[in-house]
């Protein structure tokens, strides 16, 4: 059982409070290899700055948990410790939430339970908010459904995007859940042409209606300009869900690269290409600097 004042130790909690209070963004990063890893927790320690290491539940499967697990040791050896969380983003099955609650070491995971309809997307998100508080593990949710997909989160198409409205906010926060991830216009993914089109009055309403009693998080955020990100931030955002934001220049150097270059130089390289954009978009996000040694 979790001590009675896990809430406001935990991790994931610290580190999102302190940005919320002190109005910069947490870069939070999908990993899928050890390259993107190790260039996380580097970027980090250069920039000085609290960071989500997140996964998806595709990671937990494909390795064994083996990923999650290297991600905490990571963490763990570096001096960088206690302000690197560790994350699932979008757990979306009962029973895989439940073992890895059990098993790995997470400090956070978001129980999305999105794709059932809204009764039994509450019900059930309370039932796994309480298995994992019980366990000291903060929790996240999505009220309203956000549109698109993305590589590594069970496939929603077909399933229409549905904005969040003020009575959902209400309902999932008495769920017991750390952070609300709204749909306001925003996509998994990869936006239309037209780029994106986040309706942020509506997001000023969520924000007022959340009244600071959990954090608010970001999805969808490819192809995003500095701008936007920071007009975000100031709506109240703190948990800045990132995908291909800061794995573009890997990709790019993978791609020119792979068919010439040494397996090590390869590996190296990425591993940097990932440090700079990491680091680029904790600048954006203004929390580089946030943390003293
Ligand atoms: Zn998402």
């Amino acid at each position: 059982m979790a001590p009675e004042n896990w809430r406001a130790t935990n991790k994931s909690n610290r580190v999102l409070l302190a940005a919320e209070q002190g109005h910069y963004g947490v870069i939070a990063a999908i990993a899928y290899n050890l390259e993107q890893i190790l260039g996380f927790v580097k970027a980090a320690e250069q920039a000085r700055s609290p960071l989500i290491i997140q996964f998806f539940p595709w990671a937990v499967t494909y390795s064994a948990g083996l990923l999650i697990k290297t991600a905490a040791l990571a963490i763990a050896a570096s001096p960088m410790r206690d302000h690197i969380v560790l994350h699932m983003d979008h757990a979306q099955d009962y029973a895989l939430i439940k073992d890895s609650a059990d098993n790995l070491p997470f400090d956070s995971i978001m129980v999305d339970m999105s794709h059932y309809e809204k009764e039994e997307n509450l019900a059930k998100t309370r039932e796994l908010v309480q298995y994992c508080a019980a366990r000291g593990i903060a929790t996240e949710a999505e009220p309203g459904r956000i549109e698109g997909g993305e590589d590594g989160v069970m496939d929603t198409e077909g399933l229409e995007g549905s904005k969040t409205t003020p009575e959902e906010i209400r309902e999932f926060i008495d769920t017991g859940v750390d952070a609300l991830a709204p749909a306001f216009g925003n996509m998994h993914g990869e936006y239309w042409a037209a780029g994106p089109q986040l309706d942020f009055p509506r997001l000023e309403q969520i924000r007022q209606n959340i009244n600071n009693e959990v954090r608010i998080v970001l999805h969808g955020t490819n192809g995003f300009k500095p701008e936007l990100l920071k007009q975000c931030i100031e709506a109240g955002v703190s948990k800045i869900n990132v995908n291909r934001l800061v794995l573009d220049d890997y990709y790019d150097h993978l791609r020119a690269n792979a068919p010439t270059m040494s397996q090590t130089q390869l590996m190296e390289e990425g591993t940097q290409k990932v440090v700079d954009l990491t680091v680029r978009w904790m600048e954006i996000a203004g929390s580089s600097g946030r943390v003293s040694l």
